[in-house]
């Protein structure tokens, strides 16, 4: 059994988890070698193709601040205060994500977030970053770990024990595992599809900055983030196939068409439409399960590369993120890799799931619940139930995005209760519940929080 501290730890892929959790491990005095397959991209251009910007949540900070890089990525944040909602006529509303002040996310730009944390990683004395360097699979039998230089084509090898593969939601090094029968593995995609869009900073000045626009069209929908220089990310999620699919959009005209009638505000802001639309990939979206998670002490996988979920609940880095953190802190009980590597996964895989359902869940209220008046009822109620009893009702949502405390399992289970509580107290009106009857089930049902 390999004692931690007893050889150098492999990291596959300095994406966001990769990145961070080679920081959190070197300042634990851990050797670290991250392999990336990229450039350096302190070096060179973002690789399009991947979301350009990312909601972040308190899950998310917390890892951030634990690794001590907030400063530095501070400047980089921009606050969404609540979703805007643009309606077909074109009338928009704002709805709060929360009701206290902190209660924000932030809008992130990927690229400048994962350059910032490979610097801070880079410049730790016991991180050795490679880059160019692709990952072909780990082969338990003969303990190495196989790596190709890039673009060159020269393969090498390094002792396998420990890695831990972030190499993301494709990862070579769980689909290596698959291959050898060691794990199960599977990716339910989605049959809907999405595609990203700029909104230049000269035309961006049209919408709120501190918001995450939304127009919600019951089976799709489109979403814009905000970006610090001004512009920002438009992604549009569409069903694959049918009349009302991207199969359809097969034309500029089809394609201006489809924006007139169902996003008519936002042709002033997108000019080249069409020649956008042509241009840029149309993006997969679907839920990794992965099942287990780690190979003895020898290897494990980490956020996407275990558990990518569809990213409707802006959760998928602040999983990946609360993955490193828990990590982190379980290095404090264990000595050896593979009973850390057990028990990481013991902790972490309800919680993976918990946040894989209500992922899905929310990519059904965002496009067509946040228009309906029963889903504004149930809001406007749950808001006025935490108020009354902050310890012991948070709507789901708030749970998810602002309490790191509350683990993703305990936010879906108290959701389902909370969900049925506010379907019992819904008056069908804009008239209060009975506030009596509102204590009694709430007393009963949810036990204040801890
Ligand atoms: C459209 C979209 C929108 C999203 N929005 C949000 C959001 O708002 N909020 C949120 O929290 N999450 C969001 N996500 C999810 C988020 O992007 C992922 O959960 C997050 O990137 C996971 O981090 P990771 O480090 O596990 O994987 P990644 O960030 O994908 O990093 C993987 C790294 O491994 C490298 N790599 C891959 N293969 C190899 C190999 N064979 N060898 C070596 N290196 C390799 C890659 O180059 C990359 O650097 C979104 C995802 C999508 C697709």
């Amino acid at each position: 059994m390999s004692t931690l501290g007893e050889r150098a730890v492999n990291v596959v892929g300095a994406g966001l988890a990769g990145a961070l959790l080679a920081l959190l491990l070197a300042r634990r005095g851990l050797e670290v070698r991250l392999y990336e397959r990229r450039a350096d991209p302190r070096q060179s251009t973002p690789e399009r193709g991947r979301s350009i910007n990312l909601a972040l949540a308190a899950r998310g900070l917390r890892a951030l601040e634990r690794a001590g890089v907030m400063e530095r990525v501070r400047p980089l944040l921009i606050a969404m205060r609540g979703r805007m909602v643009h309606s077909l006529t074109g009338a928009t509303a704002l709805q709060p994500y929360g009701q206290r002040e902190h209660e924000v996310i932030w809008s992130v730009g990927r690229a400048d977030l994962n350059r910032v944390l490979i610097e801070a990683a880079a410049a730790h004395a016991r991180v050795s970053v490679r880059f160019n360097q692709q990952c072909l699979g780990a082969d338990v039998r003969c303990g190495r770990l196989r790596l190709r230089t890039l673009p060159d084509g020269d393969s090498s090898e390094v002792a396998l024990a420990p890695t831990i593969a972030t190499d993301g939601a494709g990862s070579a090094v769980r689909a290596s595992l698959a291959a050898a029968g060691l794990l199960a593995a599977r990716e339910e995609w989605l049959d809907h599809d999405y595609k990203e869009l700029t909104i230049a900073a000269a035309r961006g000045g049209a919408l709120e900055r501190h918001a995450l626009h939304i127009w919600p069209r019951g089976g799709f929908m489109l979403i814009a983030l905000p970006n610090t220089d001004g512009s920002f990310t438009a992604t549009l999620f569409l069903a694959r196939h049918g009349p009302q699919g991207f199969a359809a959009l097969d034309s500029p005209t089809a394609v201006t068409k489809f924006f007139a009638r169902e996003f008519a505000d936002t042709l002033p802001l997108l000019p080249d439409l069409a020649a956008q639309f042509a241009a840029h990939p149309q993006g997969q979206l679907g839920t990794v399960h992965t099942d287990p998670w780690h190979v003895g002490g020898e290897v494990l996988l980490l956020g996407d590369a275990a558990h990518a979920i569809v990213p409707f609940h802006g959760q998928g880095m602040n999983a990946a993120f609360e993955d490193c953190v828990v990590l982190d802190e379980l290095l404090d009980s264990y000595r050896d890799w593979q009973s850390l590597f057990a028990q990481f996964e013991r902790v972490r895989r309800p919680n993976a799931a918990a946040i894989a359902r209500m992922a899905l869940e929310n990519y059904t209220e965002m496009r067509d619940a946040v228009l309906d008046a029963r889903f504004l009822r149930h809001k406007a109620l749950a808001m006025g139930l935490e108020r009354r009893f902050p310890q012991r009702f948070i709507p789901r949502y708030s749970m998810v995005m602002f309490h790191p405390e509350i683990s993703y399992a305990e936010a879906l289970r108290r959701g389902a209760v909370q969900a049925q509580l506010l379907a019992e107290l819904d008056t069908g009106s804009e008239a209060e519940p009975d506030p009596a009857l509102a204590a009694k089930l709430i007393e009963e049902r949810l036990p204040p929080l801890g």
